[in-house]
């Protein structure tokens, strides 16, 4: 999973557990943390793109595209995380 840099695991409840903003919390289905509006899209969609390059890998079709498409949502994610 991917995680802030941010040491406060007590406060993790009440915070977005991507770039810590404390407003707009959504908690994603079938997972423990919490996001604020706009990570929470960027993690569902990384969750979906990592279903989908499951998918193309065990149907032996090509997923580069998909995990180039992944490496880019997972930068975008850490990066907001470290500019908190
Ligand atoms: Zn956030």
């Amino acid at each position: 999973m991917l995680r802030g840099p941010k040491e406060n695991e007590n406060a993790a409840a009440s915070q977005c557990s991507v770039c810590g903003h404390h407003s707009d919390l959504v908690e994603l289905p079938g997972l423990n943390q919490k996001y604020c509006s706009e990570c929470s899209a960027d993690v569902a969609t990384s969750i979906l793109l990592k279903t989908e390059i499951n998918a193309a890998w065990l149907a032996g079709q090509r997923y580069e595209s998909l995990a180039a498409e992944l490496a880019q949502l997972s930068r975008r994610l850490l990066e907001r995380a470290q500019s908190t």
